[in-house]
């Protein structure tokens, strides 16, 4: 039996739901409302760990406001598709966001339970300001109320790959976004 090889490009994809061209002109609108609102404030970008990773360097290279950089990485998910709640944060803030206007960047809304919790956590640094943009939204799977401030795309229920979003740390690299062939879920869990 041949063995299927992830070839980690498009062709691992059922279906394209968000193109490499509609990311970049919503990445490109969304710095502007960014931009529109923060004016000229010192903004401390926090950004999702590992998966906000290719959103923010876009998004944070079209903001014409001052900004400071700092990650945070919340654990929610292992290498399956269920989410395991409550999520934890494994990795700290560096920079005292006592004070600072807070803008958290990740990369998809789903039950809400990452968001908050990071909300709640951040919180509790008592920044001057915090909103959060997120590049995707799945509406529908909402479990804890909870919205974005900024979102990118709604997009359906489905597990999505690509422009950051892995399946068991696969695809990330893909320019695109979109739902992986079934066949490529199961060889991506088993390939080391
Ligand atoms: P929530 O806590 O809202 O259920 O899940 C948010 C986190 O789960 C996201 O930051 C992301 O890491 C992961 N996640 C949720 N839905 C998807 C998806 O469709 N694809 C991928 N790759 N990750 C997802
Ligand atoms: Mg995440």
């Amino acid at each position: 039996m041949k063995t299927l090889s992830p070839s980690y490009r498009t062709g691992d994809l059922e279906k394209i739901l968000v193109s490499e061209e509609s990311i970049s002109n919503r990445v490109e609108e969304l710095a502007g409302e960014l931009s529109a609102i923060y004016e000229n404030r010192d903004v401390t970008v926090v950004s999702i760990l590992s998966g906000a990773l290719v959103f923010t360097a876009d998004l944070l290279r079209q903001l014409e406001f001052p900004t400071r950089l700092d990650c945070l990485r919340a654990e929610s998910y292992g290498n399956t598709t269920e989410s395991q709640s409550p999520p934890r944060i494994t990795n700290p803030l560096k920079t005292d966001v006592e004070g600072k206007h807070v803008l958290v960047v990740d990369d998809i809304l789903d039950s809400g339970r990452t968001l908050q919790s990071i909300v709640e956590y951040l919180k509790q640094a008592k920044p001057a300001s915090l909103k959060t943009c997120v590049l995707l939204d799945k509406k529908e799977r909402r479990k804890v109320a909870i919205d974005a401030d900024f979102v990118g795309f709604e997009i359906q229920d489905a597990f999505v790959v690509g422009y950051g979003l892995d399946f068991a740390e696969r695809y990330r690299n893909l320019p695109c976004i979109g739902i992986l062939k079934q066949a490529f879920q199961e060889a991506a869990a088993h390939r080391v």
